[in-house]
């Protein structure tokens, strides 16, 4: 979300196909890497390991054709298994659905495209700059607002890189680098400390934020060599998760966010309000719960971006204000996200 996030591990889609932000990995696996490389990307078999009715195969295929199946084992182990309303299961499951045309629902809802002065580089916000750190993540989620984003042409080689890099040096009003993608940490530690060493080389430089959903469908992902380069940056260091529905965070995701606190890591969520996902005020207040009992902030509540393909998880604004406005009455203050929409041209995510 992402959502909303160096190099691909492996890629073999037509979206992830060819190139590498920083290079290609030659590196042996790490566990997290080979939990990566064994995501299911079939959707027969996403249906037959979750027990489905075979009435829900066609649009799975199809939907597949338009935005390939991505579900990791840690993922798939938390969905119930025949139950084709699992909240965590309708947020990877194709639906022919996707397959409608709606009016306003577009490829690039956010028009990021007019936003990207150097290849991987989007500059949209005053002071800070998002750097599509990976074209790959470890679960494709049917809603993402980048699910036709041109990766293939925003994925710098290394030599790239010293053009980003030259800009962000170049510009002193910048005193943050978003990590995004794809999702960030979907690239070696290699790489990412490769990376967060050329940044902290910059004077100007304050905060390194990652936005990443690996933590929590493959947790193993925050394992020593990531702990390592995390540690060892001068820079302030802020994750923002990407959880929607409380069945997300299990024992060890827990555990993956209590490594982050240990390492002085500020740990934020970020949700979209997802129809048939999350659109109920007990399921957003057991989210907010469960979000500070792994000790992570809620911070944003995005109503969906407008994105092609994703129209059946949208919740209308009126719905969502009413919702949030509950909400206040079940929650404090602290466990209230901020709901908001991200419209392009404005100056910040604007508050609805
Ligand atoms: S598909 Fe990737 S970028 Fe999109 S919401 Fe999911 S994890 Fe985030």
């Amino acid at each position: 979300m992402i959502t909303r996030s160096l190099a691909n591990v492996q890629t073999d889609s037509p979206r992830h196909a060819d190139t590498a932000l920083i290079s290609v990995s030659n590196e042996p696996q790490t566990r997290w890497q080979a939990q990566l490389a064994g995501a299911i990307r079939d959707p027969r078999e996403l249906c037959r390991r979750l027990e489905l009715d075979p009435g829900w195969l066609p649009g799975a295929e199809m939907g597949h054709t338009l935005f390939e199946v991505r579900v990791p084992e840690a993922y798939l182990s938390r969905i119930r298994r025949g139950d084709p309303h699992d909240p965590l299961l309708r947020q990877v499951l194709p639906l022919m659905a996707e397959g409608n045309t709606i009016q306003g629902f577009v490829q690039d809802p956010l028009e990021e495209s007019g936003h990207t002065p150097r290849r991987g580089l989007i500059h949209k916000y005053h002071g800070r700059v998002l750097l599509i750190a990976s074209p790959t993540c470890a679960v494709n989620c049917r809603y993402c607002f980048r699910r036709h984003f041109p990766y293939h042409e925003n994925s710098p080689s290394r030599a790239q890189w010293s053009d980003t890099l030259a800009y962000i040096h170049d510009d002193t009003s910048i005193n943050e680098v978003i990590l995004s993608g794809g999702d960030p940490l979907a690239a070696s530690d290699r790489q990412l400390g490769w990376l967060t060493e050329r940044l902290e080389a910059i004077p100007h430089i304050k905060r390194l934020r990652i936005h990443t959903r690996l933590p929590v469908v493959i947790p193993d992902r925050i394992d020593t060599e990531l702990l390592d380069w995390l540690s060892a940056t001068r820079l302030q260091k802020v994750m923002v998760l990407h959880i929607n529905h409380a069945n997300e965070i299990d024992d060890a995701v827990m555990a993956a966010c209590r490594r982050l606190k240990d390492i002085g890591v500020t740990l934020l969520n970020q949700s979209v309000l997802l129809r048939e996902v999350n659109d109920s005020i007990e399921t957003l207040a057991e989210l907010s719960e469960q979000l500070f009992e792994a000790g992570v902030l809620p911070y944003y509540l995005h109503v969906l971006d407008p994105v092609a393909g994703a129209a059946h998880f949208d919740v209308p604004d009126q719905e969502a204000r009413s919702l949030v406005e509950e909400l206040r009455t079940r929650l404090p203050g602290f466990l209230m996200p901020t709901l908001v929409r991200e419209i392009p041209g404005e100056a910040s995510k604007t508050p609805l």
